[in-house]
C-alpha cells in the first residue's frame, strides 16, 4: 500500500492527473480539482492508500503534477 495526497489549495485543476497519467487513481472533483477514486479515499476526497500495482502510476502523476501538488509515499 501507499499513501497518497493531493494539496487542494496547490491543485490547478489542470488535468494531467485524472485525465492522462492515472485515472485509475485520481478523478476530478467537483470543485475542479483533484480527487482520489472513491475506493481509495480515506477520510476525505484528497488523502487515502492505493495498492501497491497503482503506486507506479500515481508516481508519474506525482512527477507530471506542474505544482507538486500530489504526494505518493
Ligand atoms: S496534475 Fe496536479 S494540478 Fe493538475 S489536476 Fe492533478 S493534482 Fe491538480
Amino acid at each position: 500500500m501507499a499513501k497518497v495526497t493531493v494539496d487542494e489549495n496547490e491543485c490547478t485543476g489542470c488535468g494531467i492527473c485524472y485525465n492522462d497519467e492515472c485515472p485509475e487513481v485520481f478523478v476530478e472533483g467537483s470543485d475542479g480539482t483533484s480527487n482520489l477514486q472513491e475506493k481509495y479515499r480515506k477520510g476525505n476526497a484528497h488523502s487515502g492508500e492505493i495498492p501497491d500495482d497503482k503506486k507506479d502510476c500515481a508516481k508519474k502523476a506525482e512527477d507530471a503534477c506542474p505544482v507538486s501538488a500530489i504526494k505518493v509515499e
